[in-house]
């Protein structure tokens, strides 16, 4: 590609809108535009870079025998109701209605219309296992959209449904898609490590993320120093998300089973709307906990359905906690804020230093989180873990706390969208049995902007070589028509040789073009100047340690390759 004729329009200076260092050099380097909030349009070089992921992805997806499909973006509501996630979604899901005031939605993920496409068709035991995927755009009302591509409310994801007959050919499915995940990270140069999760509103059993450990991450990982115990801890400095719930004034739609307009609630609550000025969904393992946060009087009617079940306590402490939530479970009635301070000081107290999803008998607290379980701003600070904590797995060893990406996500769900959707089939004994399912995404554009995290310094973006948008730039410097003409003589050269070759030709000063490559971050530069090409000599530097030598003209096909 000549640079005279890309589109390439690289920023000098840190745009203010970015605050972290991959949405600044994604900016600054061309590759992407902001559209609104958490939107993007990808220019050239983002979009290449994109495609590098998509399609090493792709090929660790295909090898793992996944086939690959294209789903449709807009589902219907229908779906989603009879998955029983259209009110647990919230208002993260986008929706809309067509010109015959039917109701649907961008898909946020595809586990309901995986479900439903394979239900009536897949009919034996003979059918399974199965595993399809896509890589497509998923739409994501995010709180609060941020750190450009990071988190998007438009983003590409590979997403992948495995489909099986028992739990047995789920953990080799499983296995399969793990596997398959940490051969694509290495590939796209990225240092990810597999910890263990909490499978959150996903539902499900086992589960795990694929983290990128860097400072801007907004997930936090335990891993222990002696037996190598890695889980995340699920996001508990709340931080700005949450006050953000503080902005929004406005009456979301209420999660509860029986519930679905606010006239409804009103007549349930004996409560006018105008004095609940917020309402919050908390779901955990659809046992719905409604809180409600009346204005003028800063009391708090609070509903605890099913609260002790929803999160899953220990026997022991449940009867404490049966005590403590004593005069508001079951029945809603007036509460203190301070109330709910100390039974949620309480809670704290238990559960810091367990770590969500530690596998260890009584330690297995599902649905640890702050900002879904406690919308509360009071608690924005706390952490769950504390760095140097005992491991809860072997007790020897130190927790160390560390700051991740989460690049990738597996889940077992198990049969509860084939149970709640009717995907079944039949087995050896004509027995009508439900699918049993996993689920397994990629972030494809986050990748890009882990990828840039890890991978930087001050002259901008060093990308890892398998990723890199081109591998070669060719700086063509001065107006010398015989530094031009051997230029574009090594530019055609190493293109038939296979390589991806940007020409910097355009009719910028040296210092512009130095600039720009470092700025973009091409593997391998090759310089041209009057100079050098009298001695038969160009000038290679290599972007990783932005080291120079010297290389004759004669030898550059060694040299590259
Ligand atoms: P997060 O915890 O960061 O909100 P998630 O757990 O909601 O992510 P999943 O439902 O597990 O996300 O989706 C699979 C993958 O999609 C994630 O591991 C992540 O890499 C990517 N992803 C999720 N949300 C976004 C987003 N808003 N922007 C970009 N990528 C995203
Ligand atoms: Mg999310
Ligand atoms: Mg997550
Ligand atoms: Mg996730």
């Amino acid at each position: 590609m000549r640079m005279s004729n890309l589109y390439l329009p690289t920023l000098k200076e840190d745009p203010a809108e970015a605050d972290i260092t991959s949405h600044k050099l994604m900016l600054r380097a061309g590759l992407m535009r902001n559209h609104s909030a958490g939107i993007y349009s990808y220019l050239p070089l983002g979009y290449r870079v994109i495609k590098k992921i998509e399609n090493i992805t792709r090929k660790h997806m295909d090898a793992s025998g996944a086939q690959e499909v294209l789903l449709p973006i807009l589902q219907t509501a229908q779906i989603w109701k009879d998955s029983k996630r259209w009110d647990k979604f919230g208002p993260l899901m986008m929706r809309l209605r067509d010109r015959k005031d039917r109701e649907y939605c961008l898909g946020p993920t595809h586990e309901e219309v995986v479900t439903d496409l394979i239900k009536d068709e897949i009919r034996s035991y003979k059918d399974l296992p199965l595993n399809l995927y896509q890589i497509q755009t998923k739409v994501r009302d995010e709180i609060r959209p941020r750190f450009g591509v990071m988190r998007g409310r438009e983003f590409i994801m590979k997403d992948a449904y495995s489909l099986d007959i028992d739990y047995e050919g789920l953990d080799k499915s499983y296995q399969a898609m793990y596997d398959a995940y940490e051969k694509t990270f290495a590939e796209c140069g990225l240092d990810a490590v597999a910890v263990e999760a909490d499978t959150g509103a996903m539902g499900g059993k086992d589960s795990h993320e694929f983290m990128v450990l860097a400072d801007s991450g907004e997930d936090q990982v335990a891993f222990c120093d002696s037996c190598g115990y890695a889980a995340n801890v699920e996001r508990a400095v709340a931080n700005k998300e949450l006050l953000d719930f503080e902005e929004e004034n406005e009456m979301e739609k209420i999660h509860t089973p029986d519930i679905k307009t606010i006239a409804e609630l009103e007549a349930y609550l004996d409560l006018p709307a105008a004095r609940m000025i917020k309402a919050v969904a908390m779901v955990a393992d659809e046992q719905p906990v409604l809180a409600l946060l009346s204005g003028e009087d800063e009391l708090n009617e609070i509903k605890f359905k099913n609260y002790l079940e929803a999160n899953q306590l220990r026997a022991a402490e449940e009867e404490e906690f049966a005590e403590l939530f004593n005069s508001t479970a079951g029945f809603i009635g007036p509460v203190n804020l301070a109330d709910i301070r100390i039974i949620a000081d309480q809670r704290l107290e238990k559960i810091r230093g367990a770590v969500t999803g530690a596998n260890q008998k009584d330690y297995h607290f599902k649905n640890v989180n702050i900002e879904r379980d406690f919308q509360v701003e009071e608690f924005a600070d706390l952490r769950l873990v504390k760095d140097g904590e005992s491991c809860l797995q072997c007790t020897e060893g130190k927790l160390n706390i560390k700051a991740g990406i989460e690049v990738g996500h597996i889940f077992k769900l198990g049969t509860k969208y084939s149970e709640n959707m009717g995907a079944n089939y039949l087995d050896e004994n004509g027995r009508t049995q439900p699918i049993v399912m996993g689920s397994y995404g990629i972030g494809i554009t986050r990748l890009v902007a882990a990828a840039i995290e890890q991978n930087n310094d001050e002259y901008g973006i060093i990308w890892p070589k398998a990723i890199a948008p081109y591998q070669i730039i060719i700086l063509a410097l001065g107006n010398d028509e015989a530094v031009a003409e051997k230029s574009e003589e090594i530019y055609q050269e190493l293109e038939a040789e296979g390589w991806e070759v940007l020409l910097d030709d355009r009719k910028e000063r040296a210092g512009v073009k130095f600039n720009d490559s470092e700025l973009i971050g091409i593997p391998l530069r090759l310089t041209i100047g009057s100079r050098s090409l009298e001695n038969g000599e160009i000038e290679a530097m290599i972007r990783e340690n932005n080291q120079k030598s010297k290389i004759k003209i004669d030898n550059l096909k060694e040299k590259t390759a």
